[in-house]
């Protein structure tokens, strides 16, 4: 599976905030943006260079992509089915990654983090609508059922996360810790979605 490998707490320095890459560790003091947060390299620690527009908007795009968890060409396909649909083309983009299932899996809190979100869909362990889907890019609908399968329930990686952080679910899903299934309620509006990112400078980084 075609994935970033930069190591994680170096994406999240390079774009100076937390993308919550680790699972439980960014919530300890161990994570480095709490340590060290300044770019990574040996001149990271310097003074910064005013950024050009370009730069700006290059940023903001590799920061969505590294919190979502994926690679440039899926992302573009995203940004072309954004536009397609009606409405505001960065909204539309953001709420398509927020619909994806390993990221639903992750805001449900069955996962720690989006990368061991998109293990567990990809392994088998996740059922929607009753049914088993291992591809962590489907794109989850209102009224979807998103659920545990019934022989992973003692997952540990599922039991510490749902013990772990205490991350609340959205309102734009349900949860039931007892049958360990949730459900879209709606697709995410805009100010129901956390993402620390500024979406119209992405959609301005690609009509460029
Ligand atoms: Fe990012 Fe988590 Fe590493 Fe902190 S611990 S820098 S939030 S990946």
């Amino acid at each position: 599976m075609a994935c970033n490998h930069d190591p994680k707490c170096r994406q999240c320095r390079r774009e100076g905030l937390k993308l919550f890459l680790k699972g439980s560790r960014c919530y300890t003091k161990k994570c480095a943006i709490d340590r060290r947060n300044f770019p990574p390299g040996q001149h990271g620690g310097g003074m910064q260079k005013k950024m050009t527009e370009y730069a700006t908007q290059l940023r903001e795009k590799q920061k969505m992509k590294r919190y979502y968890r994926v690679l440039e060409k899926p992302f573009h396909n995203y940004l072309v089915e954004a536009e397609r649909r009606r409405g505001v083309t960065g909204e539309n983009l953001l709420v398509l990654l927020e619909l994806r299932l390993d990221n639903v899996v992750y805001r449900l809190g069955l996962a720690a983090s989006r990368a061991q979100a998109r293990q567990i869909v990809s392994h088998g362990h996740i059922k929607v609508n009753g049914r088993r889907v291992n591809i962590a890019s489907y794109i989850t609908r209102p009224g979807d059922q998103v659920s545990v399968h019934e022989d992973s329930r003692k997952l540990p990686s599922v039991l510490d996360s749902l013990r772990g952080t205490g991350r609340r679910v959205p309102d734009w899903l349900s949860f039931d810790v007892n049958s360990l299934s949730g459900k879209v309620l709606a697709a995410p509006s805009r100010d129901q979605i956390d993402a620390p990112v500024e979406e119209q400078l992405i959609v301005e980084y690609y009509s460029r």
